[in-house]
C-alpha cells in the first residue's frame, strides 16, 4: 500500500499532527484532505505544495496512526519527475552542488595509507573508510583533517572518500540520479577494498543505512564514544542543548552517543522540549528551503525562540541553517576537537563560494599528504 493510500485508509482527522507542522496547518485542514487533493492531481498543478514538506517524519511521531506526510509527499515529487513536471526551476542550485560535489573538484577516494604521520603504523590494509560528507567538509577542513587523524591514530586501517550520498537528488525525487550517486561511492569501496564506512552526516547515515545493505554503516560518534575522547581539562563547565537533526529521529543510540561525548568532554546537558524522537526540523529538511525560505527559516528560528542554552548539534547543515538565524550553535566536532571552540559558538556559516573552497582545499590537502606518504 502507497503512504497516500494508507493515509487515506486510515487518517482519523484527529487533526495532532498539525500542532506541530507549519507545513500542514498552511496547506490542509487535515493530512486525509491532503491524500484526497494528490490522488486528485493537485500536486500536479501545484507542484510546490509537495516540495514544502521537510520530510522531517515528526507527523508520524505525533500521529496515533504513525502516518507519516512527508512518506506521501516524497512519494508525490518521484511521481512529479517521472512525468516530467520536476525538478522545478527553484530546485537548479541543489542540481548544480551536487554536480560540484560529485566532481574532480572535490571527489576523493584515498585508501589507509596516505598519510605520512602514521605511515609507520599503517598495515597497508583498508578496512574501512570515514565518509565525512560533503556538509561537513565544506563547514571546516580543518575539523575533518582533525578528526581523521584521531580515527587513524586509534585504527590505522582506515580510508577516507570525499564526496556526497546523494540525499539532495533522492529528496526531490530525482532517484535515478540519487542511484547514480550511490553506484559511485560502491565503486570507491569496492576500489578500497573495505567492508565498512563511517558516518559522520546523520542524513548520510540515515540514507546510506538503506542503500549501502552489503556494507557496514557505523556512526561516527558512537565510534567516538567506543574509542574515548579526551576530557579538555581547562574547559569551564558549559551547558548545553542539543538540537537532534530530523534525519536522526529514529537513532537512539546516535543521540544517547552525542550526549555522552558532550558530557565526557567536561559539560552538562539540558534537554528542549522538542528533542530525540520528536525534535523539531531546523529547516533544511526535505530540501524544502528551495521553495519555501521563509517556512524554513520560520523553522530555525522556532528552535532559537524554544532554547535558553547555546546549541549543539552533529549535523554540519542543522548548524549552517540554525546559525544564519542567528543561534548561538556549534558542531559537536568542533567542540570536542578544537580547544578554542568558543569562537566557533557564534560563527556565521561559510557562504557558497567559501564552502567549496574548503571542500576543494580539503582535497588538496589530502593528496598532499598521500604523496608525502
Ligand atoms: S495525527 Fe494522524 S490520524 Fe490524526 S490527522 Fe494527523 S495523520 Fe490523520
Ligand atoms: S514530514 Fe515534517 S514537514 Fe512534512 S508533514 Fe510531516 S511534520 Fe510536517
Amino acid at each position: 500500500m502507497s503512504n497516500l493510500e494508507n493515509i487515506l485508509e486510515n487518517c482519523t482527522d484527529c487533526r495532532l499532527c498539525l500542532d506541530e507542522c507549519d507545513f500542514l496547518k498552511k496547506h490542509c485542514i487535515s493530512p486525509r484532505e491532503l491524500a484526497e487533493s494528490f490522488r486528485d492531481g493537485m500536486h500536479k498543478a501545484n507542484p510546490k505544495i509537495p516540495y514544502s514538506c521537510n520530510i522531517c517524519g515528526l507527523c508520524e511521531v505525533s500521529c496515533p496512526k504513525k502516518l507519516n506526510i512527508g512518506k506521501m509527499c516524497l512519494e508525490a515529487r518521484s511521481q512529479l519527475v517521472s512525468e516530467g513536471l520536476a525538478p522545478l526551476e527553484q530546485h537548479k542550485p541543489l542540481a548544480e552542488a551536487l554536480n560540484w560535489n560529485e566532481s574532480n573538484a572535490f571527489k576523493l577516494a584515498l585508501p589507509a595509507c596516505n598519510n605520512y604521520a602514521f605511515k609507520e603504523q599503517t598495515k597497508w590494509v583498508t578496512k574501512r573508510a570515514f565518509f565525512p560528507g560533503c556538509a561537513l567538509c565544506a563547514h571546516s577542513p580543518g575539523l575533518v583533517l582533525n578528526v581523521y587523524d584521531y580515527i587513524q591514530q586509534k585504527l590505522p586501517s582506515t580510508g577516507i572518500i570525499l564526496g556526497c550520498c546523494g540525499a539532495p537528488a533522492h529528496l526531490i525525487g530525482e532517484e535515478q540520479r540519487f542511484l547514480e550517486v550511490v553506484e559511485g561511492l560502491k565503486s570507491n569501496l569496492e576500489e578500497l577494498d573495505c567492508s565498512e564506512i563511517i558516518v559522520a552526516c546523520p542524513c548520510c547515515l540515515y540514507t546510506l543505512k538503506r542503500y549501502l545493505s552489503n556494507y557496514r554503516v557505523t556512526s561516527l560518534y558512537s565510534l567516538l564514544e567506543e574509542l574515548g575522547i579526551l576530557k579538555n581539562e581547562k574547559a569551564e563547565l558549559h551547558q548545553f542543548s542539543v538540537h537532534d537533526p530530523c534525519s536522526a529521529r529514529q537513532e537512539l543510540d546516535l543521540q544517547n552517543s552525542i550526549r555522552n561525548l558532550i558530557r565526557t568532554a567536561g559539560h552538562e546537558v539540558v534537554e528542549l522540549e522538542h528533542s530525540k524522537e520528536s525534535t523539531y526540523c531546523c529547516g533544511l529538511g526535505g530540501m524544502a528551503f528551495a521553495i519555501a525560505p521563509n517556512l524554513s527559516a520560520q523553522k530555525a528560528r522556532r528552535i532559537i525562540r524554544d532554547t535558553e542554552h547555546d546549541l549543539v548539534t552533529y549535523c554540519a547543515s542543522c548548524h549552517g541553517n540554525l546559525a544564519a538565524q542567528g543561534a548561538r550553535v556549534i558542531h559537536v566536532l568542533d567542540l570536542i576537537f578544537d580547544n578554542s571552540w568558543q569562537d566557533k559558538i557564534v560563527a556565521p556559516p561559510a557562504d557558497p563560494a567559501a564552502a567549496r573552497e574548503n571542500q576543494r582545499q580539503l582535497k588538496l590537502k589530502l593528496l598532499e599528504r598521500a604523496e608525502m606518504a
